[in-house]
């Protein structure tokens, strides 16, 4: 399986080496985090086939991490494998509760690690099915707002936007149902697993954001005092 691209999350750099040489060997091309949050930017910036995930990092969990690729639409394909201490049975159970793959225990031999990997690339779906592709090609168009869901594209008067993950999904969400309110949370429950956010101050900030690179166009989200947020027509 050559030009797989596998991120390893893992903070024992002594272990990071060593899987990371075993891969190298068995012809991958990999790519290394020392902590989730390292994990989670460099999957924005890479094709990545495959995790191994340590389940203890600092900072964010490994089920952490789990739990937020599972929960976004755009990695929740990729498949994880979980790396965990020998008999820690809780860990396993809750990684794989929380959508891994597989699992391999420490201290793990570098060529069943490397089985593994091959048998859980075998049976993931990286793409898509095809009966999901029509409604890839979604979009949404409000006067001078054109949003292609499939695409992740925003174009405003014909001009693209650079938007974040986050406020993407915002402007999805709210221009999707024209004139409905959406709390807080409604928002926060829709967009978790992109980036990191967890408080209702967080939406305001996002939304803030999105009006400034809306232009004009922002006035179409509208503040509900005490409530949420609307997109006017
Ligand atoms: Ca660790």
């Amino acid at each position: 399986m050559p030009n797989k691209n596998i991120l390893i999350i893992e903070d024992e750099e002594n272990i990071a080496q060593l899987v990371s040489y075993n891969l190298i060997k068995a012809g991958f091309h990999v790519i290394c985090a020392e902590s989730g949050e390292e994990g989670l930017k460099l999957l924005k910036s890479a094709e990545i086939d495959c995790i191994l995930l340590d389940l203890m990092l600092p900072g964010i969990s490994g089920i952490e991490v789990c739990e937020v690729l599972k929960a976004s639409e755009k990695f929740s394909g990729i498949p994880v494998i979980m790396l965990t201490a020998k008999g820690e049975e809780e860990d396993i159970v809750a990684g794989l509760e929380c959508g891994a793959d597989d699992y391999v225990t420490k201290p793990f031999s570098p060529r069943v690690l490397v089985a593994r990997l091959k048998s859980v690339l075998r049976r993931s779906r990286r793409f898509l099915p095809t009966d999901k592709l029509p409604e890839q090609e979604e979009s949404i168009l409000i006067q001078e707002l054109q949003i292609n869901i499939g695409r992740h594209e925003v174009l405003l008067n014909g001009v693209s936007l650079q938007l974040t993950m986050t406020e993407f999904s915002i402007l999805v969400l709210l221009a999707g149902r024209p004139g409905w309110v959406f709390t807080r949370q409604q928002i926060i429950d829709h967009v978790r697993g992109y980036d990191f956010l967890v408080t209702p101050r967080a939406v305001d900030v996002q939304i803030f954001g999105l009006r400034r690179k809306l232009g004009r166009a922002g006035e179409h989200i509208e503040t509900i005092r005490g409530v949420g947020y609307r997109f006017k027509e």
